[in-house]
């Protein structure tokens, strides 16, 4: 009976958010087509990493694979820890990108959980050419490569400066002439030659996602906001992996009017909201529900992140669309200095009127983790507002203490109460 009370309670803590069921199926629509796709000896598909030139690819009529989607629901469906060990023993680290090892040792043991929620799907597909951008971290190249040497692919990449204080003429143009680089040698894969008219289409469309994206995020700035951090991490995945397409603007169309109706209704995605919460770094993947419930159950809404930001390029342009490429994937939070990090963060505690910060030092991810050189000492020395580090991964279970998060994000809590 107890239980049944609390499994009850639980469900008023967290509001269920209804268009979930259109996101599920726009999902399922892109994994299928996906899987035909590579069945197809007539299509093409291309992997990218998540800020890769996805609109390029698509633009030249690639089916677009995202490795870090994969290595996502890996850790989300709770199977990425026992297979990590796989890719360790070929000689890939257990320190490095779980998302990584994760995926390698799932293409070792011959599995994917789409099998799991997609019938019919058996594997991965098969890439025809794999393109990277290092914005994010160098993980991604070695990861590709590995897969582009199993494959005998070509492996085509970008590399971006990192730490940059100021994005200058001097990035833009070098990544510019990069992305243009690309083309040829995918031309030649794809057997037809680029239409520019249907790339500045799909960068078009790609803006208006993100604009659709950044404004569903925004709507967490109402008191008591509307959608908390954990539905970001859920609802980004056609702001990932259906960006360029139309599916993924109706889509945010949809979500974003019914967080504005609950808006004005004053519906909260978090029980009588009390604290409001931003989380720097990677989410855990395989934690996420008990994560969401564990913060609903006292009160406190993560309704802001850098993470789920990440995928918001306002810079596109249809206009002109490899500079504006060039520009929205460089200016990135990921590729820049502390000083602009911390700067962004501010600004985020500003508009979204934040009471703590919760970083996560992700064990494998040191380009996604920032407590690691003083950031939060100095951000809160600056601003007054509270931080708690949590030792973790995305992706590997083995490097959480579940008990030692919990009681540290309770007392954490406790202590936001008491210097009210
Ligand atoms: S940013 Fe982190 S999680 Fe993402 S691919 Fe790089 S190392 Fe892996």
């Amino acid at each position: 009976m107890e239980q049944i009370d609390m499994a009850e309670e639980k469900k008023q803590l967290r509001k269920k958010i209804e268009a979930t069921t259109e996101m599920a199926r726009i999902m399922g629509e892109y994994f299928y087509e996906l899987d035909k796709a590579a069945k197809s000896p007539e299509k093409k598909v291309a992997w990218c990493t998540s800020v890769g030139p996805a609109e390029l690819l698509r633009a030249m009529g690639f089916y677009v694979h995202f490795p870090e989607n994969h290595g996502a629901i890996l850790g989300s469906s709770r199977m990425a820890s026992d297979l990590i060990p796989y890719a360790n023993a070929i000689g890939y680290s257990p320190d490095i990108c779980s998302y990584l090892t994760s995926d390698v040792g799932a293409y070792l043991q011959g599995v994917t959980p789409l099998s799991r929620v997609y019938e019919g799907i058996e594997s991965i597909p098969e890439p025809d050419v794999l393109v990277f951008n290092t914005n994010q971290c160098r993980a991604v190249q070695d990861w590709l490569a590995w897969f582009g040497r199993e494959f005998d692919a070509p492996v085509l990449g970008i590399h971006t400066h990192r730490g940059i204080s100021d994005v200058t003429n001097l990035h833009i143009n070098s990544i510019t002439a990069q992305l243009e680089a690309l083309v040829n040698p995918l031309e030649e894969i794809m057997g037809s030659p680029l239409d520019p008219a249907e790339l500045e289409r799909v960068v078009g469309l790609s803006r208006e996602c993100s604009e659709l994206w950044k404004k569903v995020l925004d709507t967490a700035a109402a008191r008591p906001s509307p959608f908390t951090f954990f539905d970001g991490t859920i609802h980004m995945g056609p702001a990932v992996v259906l960006r360029g397409t139309q599916p993924a603007i109706d889509y945010y169309k949809l979500l974003l009017a019914e967080l504005e109706s609950r808006i004005s209704s004053g519906e909260g995605a978090v029980e009588g909201e009390e604290f409001r919460l931003y989380w720097e770094g990677m989410p855990i993947w395989g934690r996420l529900r008990a994560h969401s419930e564990l913060f609903a159950s006292n009160r406190a809404c993560v309704l802001a992140s850098t993470y789920c930001n990440s995928w918001i390029f306002t810079r596109f342009d249809g206009a002109d669309p490899f500079k504006s490429m060039a520009r929205a994937y460089t200016e990135l939070f990921i590729v820049r200095s502390d000083e602009i990090k911390e700067q962004y963060i501010k600004e985020m505690f500003d508009t979204f009127q934040i009471d703590g910060i919760i970083y996560h030092d992700a064990r494998t991810c040191l380009d996604n983790t920032n407590s690691r050189f003083g950031m939060p000492q100095r951000l809160e020395e600056e601003t007054g507002i509270p931080s708690l580090t949590i030792n973790g991964d995305l992706n590997d279970l083995r490097c959480l203490s579940d008990e030692q998060t919990n009681t540290s994000i309770e007392a954490f809590i406790e202590q936001l109460e008491e210097m009210r």
